[in-house]
């Protein structure tokens, strides 16, 4: 087969969701010559969006952060600073087959699924380890062993442990106490007057995702879809080009923003210590299943399910957070279930998945007939997020690579916070640096990302 030989670049990123994309944009901006690489058909990667209700929602639910400040200042830089907006959101927990409001102090105090000095001792709790703990001092501590001596079994059995099941699912008993400091200060500083507020994009993050990509192209940004990365092609130590099919991108620099669960098969054949390390850092998966309701099912945006037995851990109503004018008056529901590789789910068809969520909804809702369900989507990804294990700073791959002028920037580096569209890039713009392409700086917000693995 002949090669075709691409024009050669100062930049070949690999991967287009909002690292890649946004790594192109800051590298253009600073006059350099950029060529972007994508495997799939689309670019956004899991802030990818699907028709539901006649418009467009994320496949996987997104909101944002008041002080999310690097994703602020890319929509700004994009004209899309007047199309995000915040709303007041809601939380709830189920637990003993009842909804719990769970917003502040008085439903923590109302809260009587358990004793009255456990809510107190949450409370305390809580507010110790978002204020007063440095992660660094418990990143070898599992986070559900520190709730069980300091919060006590009540609360963590009824809160914290199927709360860390929504996140991590098989892995939660492995988190560190360190990425739970980094949640709840996030958290607790999308806050305002005690009312937690989230933010969401006019029109999706589809808006985001195709502002990017015109303006690069307005950039002179070359860009591929249906394009993976499939091999690399190092010479003395060097990494010289990147071949996709029988395409070769040569470039001075090639900064790698796919999951590290794709990048070890590439580097495999030329660094297997390397590989080998990569290999380490795991991913796990999730499924979302989008429901298309005709009625609500509860009044609670973001409803943790701390009942045993249910499939989903999570029931994200986006519709008591959106007006449901938006999607046709229809109310829209995610049930949200992470996994990890090995467990059944994994493999399990949309059919299987679709009959297991839709049964144990109606535990949680006995009201709910099919009359009240138009349509069911389901979707899912087998890297949305990291197995933040014990010590995972150790893990963290180098953002520079033994492989000269081969760069990493991806979900990794964002630990101990919480991966996220504005972490991913502030990760972006720490690799740039790290990578001297002269680009500006991007306002630092309150983020822990990008402070591992970066120097
Ligand atoms: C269920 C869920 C809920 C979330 N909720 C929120 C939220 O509320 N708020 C928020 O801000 N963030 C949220 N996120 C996280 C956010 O979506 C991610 O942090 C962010 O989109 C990651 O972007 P990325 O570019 O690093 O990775 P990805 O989006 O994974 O992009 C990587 C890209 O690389 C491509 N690729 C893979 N292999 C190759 C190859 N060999 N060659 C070329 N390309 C390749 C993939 O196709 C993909 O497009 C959520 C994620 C999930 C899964």
């Amino acid at each position: 087969m002949e090669t075709l030989q691409e024009k050669p670049t100062d930049l070949l990123i690999v991967g287009g969701g909002i690292t890649g994309l946004t790594a192109a944009y800051l590298a253009a901006k600073a006059n350099h010559k950029v060529t972007l690489i994508e495997a799939g058909g689309r670019f956004g990667g899991l802030m990818r969006t699907a028709p539901v209700a006649g418009t467009a929602l994320e496949c996987f639910y997104h909101h944002f952060f008041t002080h999310d400040l690097e994703l602020h200042w890319l929509l700004k830089e994009l004209g899309l600073r007047d199309e995000v907006f915040y709303c007041p959101s809601t939380m709830g927990i189920f637990r003993n087959g009842k909804i719990f409001d769970f917003n502040g102090p008085l439903d923590l105090l109302a809260f009587n699924a358990i004793p009255l000095w456990d809510r107190i001792r949450f409370g305390a709790t809580s507010l110790l380890m978002c204020k007063c703990l440095r992660w660094e001092n418990w990143e070898g501590v599992p986070a559900v062993d520190w709730f069980y001596r300091y919060a006590g079994r009540q609360s963590t059995d009824a809160i914290w442990a199927p709360m860390l099941k929504i996140k991590f699912g098989s892995y939660s008993d492995q988190v560190p106490a360190a990425w739970m400091i980094g949640r709840l200060r996030q958290r607790v500083n999308s806050n305002d007057g005690g009312q937690q507020r989230l933010g969401y994009l006019k029109g999706s993050l589809d808006v985001l995702c195709t502002a990017l990509v015109n303006r690069l192209a307005a950039m002179g940004v070359s860009l591929y879809a249906n394009m993976p990365a499939q091999k690399l092609e190092v010479q003395a130590g060097q990494l010289t080009a990147v071949h996709s099919g029988d395409r070769r991108f040569a470039a001075q620099k090639f900064l790698f923003t796919i999951p590290t669960s794709a990048i070890h098969p590439l580097v495999e054949p030329v660094d297997t210590a390397f590989a080998g390390r990569l290999r380490e850092v795991e991913y796990f998966g999730a499924v979302c299943v989008v429901l298309v309701l005709k009625r609500p099912l509860s009044h609670i945006y973001w409803l943790n399910i701390a009942d045993a037995g249910f499939p989903f851990g999570g029931v994200i109503e986006h519709t008591n957070f959106i007006d449901p004018a938006t999607y046709q008056n229809k109310h829209i529901v995610y049930l949200s279930r992470y996994f990890a590789a090995h467990e059944e789910i994994a493999s399990q068809d949309e059919a299987a998945i679709k009959g297991q969520m839709l049964a144990a909804l109606r535990r949680l809702n006995p009201l709910l007939n099919d009359a009240g369900m138009e349509e069911v989507f389901v979707f899912k990804t087998r890297t949305a997020a990291n197995v933040c294990g014990l010590n995972f700073s150790k893990k963290i791959p180098r953002c520079t690579s033994p492989i000269k002028n081969m760069y990493l920037a991806g979900m990794p580096h964002i630990y101990p916070d919480e991966r996220s569209c504005n972490n991913a890039i502030r990760v972006v713009a720490e690799a740039c640096r790290v990578m001297e392409l002269g680009c500006e700086d991007i306002p630092r917000g309150p983020s822990l990302a990008g402070r591992i693995a970066m120097a």
